[in-house]
């Protein structure tokens, strides 16, 4: 089928050459110039395993191709995917701008039947608005679907090809068929719902996964005060079938694109609506407290921050990824330096984005262990596979201290303290 992606960030770039590589012919269609001239030259302007390798092979058989016109594209669409950004505003709901403005170019440049589909994260009714927006300048008939996405960065490319599940929100039939047709490659389950219930269910997930980890988080601090160990405990609680052992690791909060605003959007949905949802207020305050949490244990530990040499591994909101979005470690870092401290920084991949966001004062380095040198302690603060793997003679032979604050658990506390490290996690 002819596609169309509007949006070549994580989601629409993953989504067009994924599509691309299952047979499709896909133009991904974005509106940063750079981005799509670095795209046409076959380089990813992000870091997601196994992506360039299929925007590379779907771009020399020629089924993936980039360009900054949507209207140039438009008439040979079957199909056109909105996977633009829908950034949260100050008082908690979605800013749906980018998404209308897709709206408007496809109701002024349509003109045969072509099925809409939003892969965006949006409130309930925006499927409809959008319908509203390119019915304005066209009066033939088309479909809006909702399809949300549920992929994560870090593994886009298999959850997309591999999905658990694919949610279909439209009540038109000739889109279901066409949107069942364009996925027919893909061996899953298929959740066919309006478009109201596919919106909200992308919500729901990404609430319930948040709050299962402020309530791990939770666990661990209460373990914490009574001598428990939550990694234990997570284990035991995770062999019931019924509440799964994934995203039951403590740490300090979890960060990214995604999570924080989509729990805070679906907040001031239910407040929109006349509901409080309670338990969300709770989430969103237990992941606040839980990175100043880990801060506080840092400072009072080491009495003082004035002139302390602090070394962090890992900036990303979580590894494999070089996202930086609301990332826990750029508000603890910046606090630490307001306290004082000199800090030098190491991550395997959002060196570049964390430029932009930390102040110049942080020292990124090249490698792991020439951050340590002369450091007062250690702080992680994402949990990379290179982090796991560690020389602690090494370490302790650069650093002045032995202090190690773990954010992430990613150490066995006996092992790491026989090797003379005064070693400090979450919940243990
Ligand atoms: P992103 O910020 O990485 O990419 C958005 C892209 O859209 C940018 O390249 C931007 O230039 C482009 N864009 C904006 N307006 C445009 C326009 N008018 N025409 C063409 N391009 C335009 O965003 P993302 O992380 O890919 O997220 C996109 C959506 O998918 C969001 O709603 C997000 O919540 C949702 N989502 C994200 C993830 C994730 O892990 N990142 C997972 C599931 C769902």
């Amino acid at each position: 089928m002819n596609v169309t992606v509007v949006g070549t960030g994580y989601v629409g770039l993953v989504t067009g050459a994924c599509l691309a590589s299952l047979g499709h012919s896909v133009v991904c269609v974005d509106i940063d110039e750079s981005k799509i001239e670095r795209l046409k030259r076959g380089e990813i302007p992000f870091y997601e395993p196994d992506l360039a390798e299929i925007v590379k092979d779907s771009i020399e058989s020629e089924r993936l191709s980039f360009t900054l016109s949507l209207r140039e594209v438009m008439k040979d669409s079957e199909v056109v995917f909105i996977a633009v950004g829908t950034p949260p505003q100050p008082n908690g709901a979605s800013d749906l701008q980018y998404v209308y403005a897709v709206a408007e170019e496809i109701g002024n440049t349509i003109s045969k039947y072509t099925v809409i589909i939003n892969k965006s994260t949006v409130p309930v009714g925006t499927v409809a608005e959008v319908a509203r927006i390119i019915s304005k300048s066209y009066n033939g008939d088309f479909d809006v679907v909702s399809n949300p996405e549920f992929l994560r960065e870090g593994s886009a490319v298999k959850d997309f090809m591999e999905p658990d599940r694919i949610v279909v929100g439209t009540d038109s039939m000739k889109a279901q068929k066409i949107v069942k047709q364009l996925y027919s490659s893909i061996d899953t389950n298929f959740l066919m719902v309006d478009s109201a219930t596919a919106e909200m269910t992308k919500y729901a997930s990404n609430a319930f996964l948040a709050t299962k980890i402020s309530f791990i988080n939770e666990i661990a601090n209460v373990c914490e005060e009574v001598g428990a160990d939550v990694t234990k405990v997570a284990e035991g609680m995770g062999m019931d079938p019924r509440i799964g052992k994934s995203f039951l690791n403590a740490g300090i909060g979890y960060g990214g694109s995604c999570f924080p605003k989509d729990v805070r959007a679906l907040r001031f949905i239910a407040k929109d609506n006349n509901y409080d949802f309670k338990l969300l207020r709770s989430v969103i305050e237990v992941n606040n407290d839980q990175k100043w949490r880990f801060y506080s244990k840092i400072k009072e530990t080491l009495t003082s921050l004035k002139g302390k040499k602090l070394a962090v591994w890992g900036l990303t909101f979580k590894p494999n990824t070089d996202d930086m979005r609301e990332a826990v470690s750029v508000e603890v870092i910046k606090k630490l330096e307001q306290e004082g401290a000199v800090v030098s920084a190491y991550d395997p991949e959002g060196m570049e984005f964390a430029r932009n966001l930390l102040s110049k004062s942080v020292t990124l380095t090249k490698d792991k262990y020439s951050c340590l040198e002369n450091a007062d302690a250690l702080i992680i603060f994402t949990e990379w596979n290179e982090f796991k793997d560690v020389d602690w003679t090494k370490v302790l032979e650069s650093m002045k201290s032995n202090y190690v604050f773990d954010g992430r658990n990613m150490y066995d506390p006996s092992d790491i303290k026989s090797n003379g490290i005064n070693y400090f996690s979450i919940g243990r």
